[in-house]
């Protein structure tokens, strides 16, 4: 007997919605039941609405299903992972929500909200408890779980044993990010090759707002917020996956560079505890040698699930520096999502 719990997935042509599909193939708890996308999509077959851009079997081999219309009379699963652009979110995830589906967002739209949970398993598992908030304010049966926007995920990671074992008092990281960031066709390559962009839409906003609430902690009002200090500055340069950051974090009580690097190696949270299927065994993996991390020899370690810190060093204004690495489609987006799913189903919500 297959007791594995039906999906659905929203916008599933996509960057995201690819890597949804090829991880959700073989997912030891979830089976895809439905793939969705726009109105260009419904009704053909998903090797025909969807150009395929993964390594690994083409189309996750479910290139000959028929695609739906993302609407809940047609494409209801208890659980939905969405990669729709945020238009389409904040139309169409309440609607799963309130026809009682748990809905793993990557979009932006209900990111900030009062009783939406901003999660990663890692850094805030206890979040998950914004659903009932949730529930009681809408009237719903299910309910709208968002990961956060990506170079805001991959900073959490690094800051969560930061934040636990010091306190952090401010912290100004510069990103330089994959062009995978934008979607397909993205960032054209005449803007790309051989560039550097100093401008992403909206992606310094959304690190400096998203952090203090992953970090924050849940009351009976909902988070209250970290009170820290965030300055982003935010590049697009010609990688294909995987966020760089350059973090200066300024800590309570002035740690050392050896003491920083002991609070991340002995790091052990939730999601590794309970040893879910897509929790890296190591979330943070520490580098020692001088030219590491990089994009091409690292970001795709433990599946792109793990983020990386090398180069921990002393700062002059801020105390502590260090260079940080993750993979923005993967831990930033897909695979944070499927990670979010496999807590709520550790923690009794699937059912
Ligand atoms: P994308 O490649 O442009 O894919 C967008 C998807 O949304 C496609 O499947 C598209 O379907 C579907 N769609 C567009 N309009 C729609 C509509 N009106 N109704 C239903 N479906 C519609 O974008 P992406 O990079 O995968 O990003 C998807 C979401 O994830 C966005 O909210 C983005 O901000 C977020 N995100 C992306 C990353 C990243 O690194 N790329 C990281 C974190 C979060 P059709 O093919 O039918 O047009």
């Amino acid at each position: 007997m297959n007791s594995k719990i039906p999906v659905t997935v929203l916008g599933a042509t996509g960057v995201v919605g690819q890597r949804f599909v090829r991880r959700l193939a073989s997912h030891p708890l979830f089976k895809i039941q439905y793939l969705a996308a726009s109105e260009r999509s419904s009704g053909k077959r998903y090797f025909e609405a969807c150009a395929w851009r993964l390594e690994g079997e083409p189309y996750g081999g479910f290139g000959p299903r028929v695609m739906v219309p993302g609407e809940p009379d047609q494409a209801f699963s208890p659980v939905v992972f969405s990669a729709l652009d945020s238009g389409p979110a904040s139309e169409l995830e309440p609607q799963f929500a309130k026809a009682g589906a748990l809905v793993f967002s990557n979009a932006s739209a209900f990111r900030m909200a009062r009783e939406v949970p901003l999660l990663i398993p890692e850094v805030n598992p206890e979040h998950l408890g914004l659903i009932e908030l949730q529930r009681r304010h809408h009237g719903w049966k299910g309910a709208i779980l968002c990961n956060p926007n990506c170079t805001a995920t991959v900073l959490a990671m690094a800051l969560a044993p930061l934040e636990k074992t010091f306190g952090i008092e401010a912290v100004m990281m510069t990103s330089m990010q994959a062009v995978s960031g934008a979607g397909y066709p993205g960032v054209a390559s005449l803007d790309i090759l051989g560039n550097v962009v100093p401008f992403i839409r909206n992606e310094e906003e959304k690190v400096e707002e998203e952090i203090p609430k992953l970090l924050g902690l849940l009351g009976p009002e909902g988070i209250e917020l970290a009170k820290l200090g965030v300055s982003a500055l935010c590049h697009r340069v010609p990688v294909l996956e995987g966020h760089t950051e350059a973090v200066s974090v300024k800590l309570k009580g002035s740690p050392t560079p050896d003491q920083v690097r002991e609070a991340m190696r002995s790091w052990r949270p939730e999601p590794q505890a309970l040893n879910l299927p897509s929790a890296p065994a190591v979330p943070i993996h520490l580098h020692l040698t001088e030219d590491r991390p990089q994009v091409r020899r690292d970001v795709e370690v433990d599946g792109g699930m793990s983020v990386h810190v090398g180069r921990v060093r002393a700062c002059p204004l801020f105390g502590i520096k260090f260079s940080l690495l993750g993979h923005n489609t993967e831990r930033g987006a897909a695979g944070g999502s499927i990670l979010n799913a496999e807590l709520a189903h550790a923690k009794g919500l699937l059912g």
